[in-house]
């Protein structure tokens, strides 16, 4: 594995630095306070090509390989998660999953409008009584005639009440000779679905999560992604790449805490010198360091595997579980460093661990982390 990036690579990670600095950085206080980002960024992040990263040009995307896409990732996460999920779901769980598995039509109806910003993208997986559990799921889609007529709720959905498009699991097998958990396109203006933000949340206070309500919604059999029955199958292979996603997000954060921790230890004085000198402060310091090199470079381990066409869904597991983790330990260990003005949110590192906190419940906890590493290490499903 080559860890030198390339030039292009180099240069896109560039790109998103100045794009965060500019865009996102002089917003983030504002934007948690007021529970969300504006949502004009949308069209900016389109704009600039982050949207579109790793889809085909013919389809309105800027192209590029995964690892660009993670350095992209990193750098809006270092800025905003709120911001950085935006393009997680929209790109990264709608946007790439239906480049994978959509029909031509579907791609020329969608693609375009999702790479541009024109349009935001949502994933409908989780319901109020299933979320680890997530093939359990209750949503139903029963055939009729050339539709099919949706009842359901999902809740805690990224983009949810921002989104033109939610890609669906819903359940099949209620008609006759149908099956399965299948997946769907549905236009959020469909009439018989209905949205509500869900408020209080502890971090990512940004992003627009909603809980979406099906009820009688129809949409036209076309709108099946993938054939019948294989929404499972089109869930899990999002969520192997989309954790990836996740982790690049936390690494943006544990270097955002790093950078926040430097430079406040050099800064402030206590007994005389700054606090950079006492050596428990270094400790503080040095172990956020250590978490952000390892998450990093499990990150692009990732990467790396994707764009060689290799096995990757383990190892995503992995660096989503210790990135997840990391940052946390990062943000929490950056609070420290900050004493009580790390409490404030005058100074950067208490949103950085409140949104960091949510990175080991979503896209799997860490506990279904763990069961996923260890099923494919033992040949058992310990689920
Ligand atoms: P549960 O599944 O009820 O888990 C509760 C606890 O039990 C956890 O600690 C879990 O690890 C543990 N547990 C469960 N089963 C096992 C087991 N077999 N072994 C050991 N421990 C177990 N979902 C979407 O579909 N789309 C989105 O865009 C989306 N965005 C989200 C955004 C936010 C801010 C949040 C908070 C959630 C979002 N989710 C989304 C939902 C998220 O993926 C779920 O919350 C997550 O999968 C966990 O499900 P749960 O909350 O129902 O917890």
């Amino acid at each position: 594995m080559n860890l030198e990036l390339s030039e292009e690579q180099a240069a896109v990670r560039q790109l998103a630095r100045d794009f965060v600095e500019r865009e996102i950085v002089p917003h983030v206080v504002e934007w948690d306070r007021a529970e969300s980002v504006d949502r004009s960024i949308v069209k900016k992040l389109g704009e600039v090509g982050f949207l579109g990263l790793t889809i085909d040009e013919e389809y309105g995307g800027s192209g590029g390989d995964h690892l660009a896409y993670c350095l992209v990732t990193e750098e809006l996460g270092r800025g905003d998660s709120s911001v950085r999920g935006i393009v997680s779901v929209s790109l990264g769980l709608v946007a790439k999953t239906i480049a994978h598995w959509g029909s031509e039509e579907q791609k020329r109806q969608w693609l375009p409008g999702l790479t541009s910003g024109e349009y935001v993208g949502c994933f409908g997986l989780t319901e109020p009584g299933t979320g680890s559990d997530a093939g359990s799921l209750a949503t139903r889609a029963v055939r009729d005639g050339d539709a099919y007529v949706i009842n359901g709720t999902k809740m805690f959905i990224t983009n949810g009440t921002w989104a033109d498009v939610v890609l669906l699991f819903a359940r099949t097998n209620d008609s006759p000779g149908h099956k399965g958990v299948s997946a769907f396109l549905v236009p959020t203006a469909s009439p018989g679905l209905t949205r509500r933000t869900v408020h209080g949340k502890l971090g990512l206070r940004g992003q627009a999560t909603a809980e979406l309500v099906f009820e009688d919604v129809r949409v036209p059999a076309s709108a099946m992604l993938a054939p019948e029955g294989k929404g499972f199958a089109v869930a899990m292979s999002a969520l192997a790449k989309g954790r990836m996603s996740v982790a690049a997000g936390c690494v943006g954060i544990a270097q955002a805490a790093l950078d926040a921790a430097v430079r406040y230890a050099t800064e402030r004085e206590q007994f005389g010198r700054t606090i950079a000198h006492h050596q428990l402060v270094q400790e503080l310091i040095s172990d956020i360091a250590v978490d952000v090199d390892a998450a990093r470079l499990l990150t692009w381990r990732v990467a790396d595997l994707i764009d060689r066409g290799q096995p990757f869904a383990t190892e995503s597991s992995k660096a989503k579980l210790f990135a997840s983790e990391a940052a946390v330990r990062a943000a929490n260990n950056a609070l420290q460093v900050f004493g009580g003005y790390g409490y404030i949110d005058e100074y950067p590192v208490g949103k950085l661990l409140r949104d960091a906190r949510v990175m080991t419940l979503y896209e799997g906890t860490s506990q279904i982390q763990k069961l996923v590493i260890g099923r494919a290490l033992t040949g058992v499903s310990a689920f």
